[in-house]
């Protein structure tokens, strides 16, 4: 048997000349329904789009009662209609009355028909509604007229989602295209920013749907997959893949793609019925997405990603068009929608329009994240499927504080927000005015704050925040950040920008700090089973001495005729700062012998943050000039809970009187010596904390810019030898403490104290 079909082709030709017709939405509906019950041989066609209420409308019919159009209704999951809706699937029945789902409606008269095939209305694999044809005769539709259906169907779904059918939608309803939605995802960066959707790697909008030459087209899509695949050759034979590693199987799964026939006749099926060759690759993608999007493999859920990028990749080389932000084209009022992005490319875009990140993966250590706070942006990550909701230009809310995203708000929840915005900003002006107050306590105790940094944007808040100086300088961001290894001259003149933008404040630089979660994307990483406890930090340093004497070098000449304070990360014994000085002791008489000019003053120091230096503390003490807590690091390994990982982060809490204890000894066998000891990790710009630490007898808190303020508005409000003596025999009382933030917080209401 032939299909009835008058050929798909033929039917995309006249779809394109209404399309151009100067007629309104309706109008065009109405002639789209009739084509296609015409081109298909059936009697009924009939167009239902979703709604924002989870409905699917009747929204054009052929066949069908006309009165019904508007007013008949199914919701998702209701019906054969409903039921290709939440599916995702194709529907193609002889019998339709006998399936089960079958759902009467006796004012469209369709008792009449027996034979029922429905496609959905698919975008970027979301549904927007179904489009349905049905025949009087027991029949099943033939491959090619669901083809045929299919592609139209995709022809509809860019009317829709270019906004044509907001003019006849009927009052009181909205179109789900336009529907809010509501992701939790997890707070990265705190900040609320309310904007609109830029999508990092926008979507080709392919315009150019209807072809008028198959063959020319088939040709077109052969050139470019070709041109696909060597260029994925040539990545994999690259020197940067040619070692085993995880982008080297992302690369491989896409060449495995590229090589598919399965789907390369897919694409070649649908540009035979008339499609662009681009558009062909669209439209099996959005099959695919739509159905992969239900699956919770997590295997499965990542190859859709890869699936995603190489469609995209295609589209991108049938279009001509490269990768690469749109900022020439940012709204002012910019969101940044990724699945993943890179710290060096949220650095492009420049600060001034972005008003946050929002992102499919990203995780609280990820270097997107460290640069997002480092520039103040609000961000959340682990926002599930939102690329493929959101749409350029959509508005949308970011809240970094709970890690909720609003995309299309409702006015309601977008005042809310806008007050909430207005707060904050009423409140950071309040910090503002603090800036050049001392931060001493209400009972006169000088508690020093100093500043977190690590890239060249951080720099004007040395001198804006009211910092006393620069407590932690991460080196290692601008080698993250960087396409490859900097050069001794490249380092010097950063650490030079660095000094001359502290204007004389000490600025205490740590070495290297790469490995663990911290990789140089340049740098071959090396599998490893845990690499926060691995081949990382003054461990490589030491390792590697050619690397570290570079620093250190570069280090030396930027601070000639300074102070130069340095420090070096994840110290385990002390014998490694014995070390880690000799190579610096070296490189003194190395310049020195060179007539080379060399810091006036030097104080070196290690980070506290691997525990068993809390069993050393007599000989480090005596041994170094001071000591920063790196509090992130030590509590992980303090209490064996991998700082990254979500699911165990909010089990163990750093206010609990162990780690107190921990943090209290410290600070008294320091105190002992007259060692000077900072604390730079995240607890020390978290007023609650810092409250704690003062009670302890920590004196110089090291944190981010955005923290600064919050914290000096607490110490200044603070009577901490009230506190003090109220705090510290809590940590000791053997028959339980008690909840020691419910303590904390108590206090601060009690005492006005500001949280
Ligand atoms: C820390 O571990 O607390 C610290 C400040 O270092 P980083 O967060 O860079 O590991
Ligand atoms: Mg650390």
């Amino acid at each position: 048997m032939r299909s009835t079909l008058a050929g798909p082709r033929v039917l995309l030709r006249r779809l394109r000349e209404v399309m151009a017709e100067p007629i309104n939405a309706q109008e065009r509906l109405d002639k789209i329904v009739v084509l296609i019950a015409a081109n298909v041989v059936a009697e009924v066609c009939s167009v239902y789009i979703l709604r924002a209420d989870g409905v699917l409308e009747l929204y054009a019919t052929e066949g069908l009662n006309r009165d019904a159009v508007h007013k008949t209704s199914l919701k998702v999951g209701e019906g054969l209609v409903g039921l290709i809706a939440a599916d995702a699937r194709p529907l193609n029945l002889p019998n339709a009355q006998a399936h089960p789902a079958f759902a009467y409606r006796p004012e469209t008269g369709e008792e009449a028909y027996n034979s029922f095939l429905g496609v959905p209305i698919l975008r970027a694999g979301r549904t927007l509604g179904v489009l349905v044809v049905q025949n009087q005769s027991h029949r099943t539709y033939f491959e090619d007229e669901v083809e045929a259906l299919q592609t139209t169907a995709m022809v509809i779904a860019e009317m829709v989602a270019a906004g044509e059918l907001e003019a006849i939608v009927q009052q009181g309803t909205k179109l789900d295209l336009s529907r809010p939605m509501h992701f939790q995802g997890v707070a990265l960066s705190d900040g609320v920013g309310l904007g609109h959707v830029v999508l990092h790697e926008p979507r080709v909008v392919v315009t150019n749907l209807i072809a008028e030459d198959a063959t020319a087209e088939l040709e077109r899509l052969e050139r470019s997959i070709n041109r696909l695949r060597i260029s994925l050759d040539d990545l994999l034979n690259s020197g940067d893949f040619a070692q085993h590693g995880e982008h080297r199987e992302v690369l491989e799964a896409y060449r495995m793609f590229a090589h598919d026939r399965g789907w390369i006749r897919k694409i070649e099926e649908a540009i035979n019925n008339g499609l662009t060759a681009e558009a062909a690759v669209e439209k099996v993608q959005s099959d695919t997405r739509a159905r992969m999007m239900r699956q919770t493999d997590p295997y499965l859920r990542e190859r859709l990603h890869d699936l995603d990028d190489l469609a995209h990749r295609l589209i991108r080389e049938l279009m001509g068009r490269q990768h690469g932000p749109v900022s020439e084209s940012l709204p002012q009022d910019a969101v940044i929608v990724a699945r993943n992005m890179g710290a060096a490319e949220l650095l492009d875009y420049g600060r001034d329009r972005i008003r946050a990140i929002a992102l499919e993966e990203g995780g609280p250590t990820s270097h997107v994240t460290i640069v997002a706070r480092a520039l103040g942006i609000a961000a959340v990550g682990l926002a599930e499927n939102l690329v493929s909701l959101a749409e350029s230009g959509d508005a949308v809310i970011v809240d970094g504080e709970s890690g909720q995203i609003h995309l299309r708000p409702p006015s309601d929840i977008e005042n809310a927000y806008a007050e909430k915005v207005r707060f904050r900003a009423r409140r950071q002006a309040q910090y503002r005015r603090l800036r050049n107050k001392p931060s001493i306590t209400r009972d006169g105790v000088e508690v020093s704050l100093q500043l977190n940094a690590g890239l060249l944007v951080d720099l004007p808040a040395v001198s804006e925040s009211g910092a006393s100086g620069v407590g932690l300088f991460r080196t290692e961001l601008q080698f993250m950040v960087a396409s490859a290894f900097p050069r001794m001259s490249e380092q010097r003149d950063y650490y030079r920008q660095v000094l001359d933008a502290a204007g004389g404040r000490p600025v205490t630089f740590r070495t290297l700090d790469i490995g663990g979660d911290k990789v140089l994307p340049y740098l071959r990483a090396i599998q490893e089973e845990n690499p926060a406890m691995g081949w990382r930090a003054i461990r490589f340093g030491l390792d590697r001495p050619g690397i570290l004497r570079t620093q250190i070098r570069a280090l030396l000449h930027a601070a000639a005729g300074r102070d130069l304070k340095m420090m070096f990360p994840m110290v385990t014994d002390v014998s490694e700062f014995h070390q880690a000085k000799a190579v610096l002791d070296r490189e003194i008489r190395h310049l020195r012998r060179h007539g080379h000019q060399v810091p006036e003053r030097m104080q070196l120091g290690v980070m506290i943050e691997v525990p068993s230096l809390l069993y050393q503390l007599d000989e480090l003490f005596q041994a170094v000039d001071f000591a920063s807590i790196g509090s992130n690091d030590l509590f992980q390994f303090f209490a064996a809970v991998d700082r990254g990982n979500t699911r165990v982060a909010d089990r163990f809490d750093t206010m609990s009187p162990a780690f107190l204890r921990a943090l209290k000894h410290i600070v008294d066998k320091a105190d002992s010596y007259r060692t000077p000891v900072t604390l730079c990790g995240e607890i020390a710009g978290r007023p609650l904390e810092a409250m704690a630490l003062a009670a302890l007898g920590y004196r110089n808190l090291s944190m981010s810019a955005s923290a600064l303020g919050p914290v000096k508005a607490m110490v200044r409000s603070l009577d901490l030898a009230r506190l003090s003596v109220r705090f510290l025999p809590r940590l000791d009382q053997p028959g339980g403490t008690g909840n020691l933030r419910e303590f904390l917080r108590g206090f601060a209401q009690d005492n006005d104290t500001a949280l």
